[in-house]
């Protein structure tokens, strides 16, 4: 059980790991253009080679960082191990570099442009607030810029165009945020809606005990534990379980008090189990309960509380003095034999219980015994436990 959990960890760390992979391949194409304009200003005439240069081994050095941090795996170290901030921010200082050396301020507007593809990046990653800060963090680059070429370059800049292109800037940059935000608040949404439905797949809405089908994939996982260690004979025993006259209760006294008392004996079951026990709603008013790791006598001495407890249990929905109660049929499940008999067996006898006059436990005749025994010369009687 323990590796196997184990293992699904591994593979989901891994799935994750590949996703990331394909997120920073995308970040590295919208870099493309950016790589193509930069060489192109310098054979245009509008930017010396050195700040080129310097550019193109600053890109490639940030990528190959991040490549190798997530190749290796490093990444799972850092609190987001998406590295999406990075990703972003890493490559805008080389931008600005060359930005300062750009002798046209109108060729300088086109970085800007290409900041917002990477903001947008982020709403992958970042929570409302983050977006926002990343699309402040742009425009104080650019503002720094700004001062920059005031003090070494002023005659590159004229303010009264830079003011109008800040101001433009910050308000692209505010929408995007938002639209950015936005998508990232609707992700969030996403995971936690899966989520939910997730586990409304495996559970019963009115008890919220595991329904039928995670009852069966747990007991398919017990039949498999008990296959691979068939040393102990019964090790894994089904009770099936019926509510007695349950049509009457809603009958006399409604469908929301038949609901409330299946709630109440969900939760009485749900105490009733020991530490590997599993219980869950067959359907109507049926449960089944799951003992591994479990005797016959032990299961027998469990099926008794139940129905102590069942018979104890308060029901304020019903009238003074009105009492529920209900039958089991209990089977033993055996190594080498199928699922599906066993809880054949642990039926019958739960229908043997309501003929001898419900309110009682019947342990199956053990038929998987003679199919598991069977080629041995002993003849083996079947003889009903009662
Ligand atoms: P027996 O002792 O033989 O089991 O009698 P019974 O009346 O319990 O058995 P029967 O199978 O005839 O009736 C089961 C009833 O359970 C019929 C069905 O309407 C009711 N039932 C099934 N699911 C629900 C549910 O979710 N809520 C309520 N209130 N009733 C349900
Ligand atoms: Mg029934
Ligand atoms: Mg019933």
């Amino acid at each position: 059980m323990h590796e196997e959990g184990h293992k699904d960890a591994a593979e989901l760390v891994a799935e994750q790991q590949q996703l990331r992979q394909r997120r920073m391949l995308w970040g590295f194409v919208s870099q493309i253009p950016a790589f193509i304009i930069v060489p192109t200003l310098h054979f245009i005439g509008l930017l010396p080679l050195f700040p080129v240069l310097v550019y193109v081994a600053t890109i490639a050095l940030v990528n190959i960082t991040l490549v190798s941090l997530l190749k290796s795996g490093f990444n799972l170290r850092f609190r987001d191990p998406s590295m999406t901030v990075a990703q972003i921010v890493a490559p805008l200082w080389p931008a600005i570099f060359v930005m300062y050396f750009v002798s046209d301020p109108q060729a300088r507007t086109v970085f800007l442009m290409l900041a917002i593809s990477g903001l947008l990046f982020g709403s992958f990653a970042l929570s409302q607030r983050g977006m926002q800060a990343l699309g402040g963090l742009i425009v104080l680059a650019y503002l720094v810029l700004l001062v920059a070429l005031q003090i070494g370059a002023p005659e590159r800049l004229n303010w009264a165009v830079e003011v109008i292109i800040v101001f433009a800037y910050a308000s692209v940059l505010v929408t995007v945020a938002g639209l950015g935000s936005y998508i990232a608040a609707l992700r969030l949404g996403l995971k936690e809606k899966n989520r939910e439905l997730e586990k409304l797949a495996g559970e019963d809405q009115l008890t919220r005990l595991p329904n039928r089908r995670s009852l069966m994939s747990q007991l398919a996982r017990e039949s498999a534990r008990l296959e691979r260690q068939s040393l102990s004979r019964d090790s894994l025993c089904i009770s099936m379980l019926d509510v007695d006259h349950f049509k009457r209760i809603n009958d006399r006294w409604g469908h929301d008090a038949g609901d409330a008392v299946l709630r109440r004996i969900g939760g009485v079951l749900n105490a009733s189990m020991r530490q590997g026990d599993f219980v869950g709603r067959f359907g109507g008013e049926e449960f089944v309960l799951l003992l591994p790791d479990t005797s016959l006598a032990e299961a027998e001495m469990v099926a008794a509380r139940v129905q102590e407890m069942v018979a104890a249990m308060p029901c304020p929905e019903l009238p003074e003095g009105q009492q529920v109660s209900v039958s089991q049929g209990l089977a033993v499940h055996r190594a080498g034999t199928d699922v599906e008999l066993t809880l054949k067996l642990a039926d019958q006898a739960l229908y043997r219980a309501k003929e001898a006059g419900r309110s009682q436990v019947i342990v199956a005749d053990s038929e998987a015994d003679i199919v598991a025994d069977s080629g041995a010369d002993t003849v083996v009687e079947k003889v009903p436990v009662v």
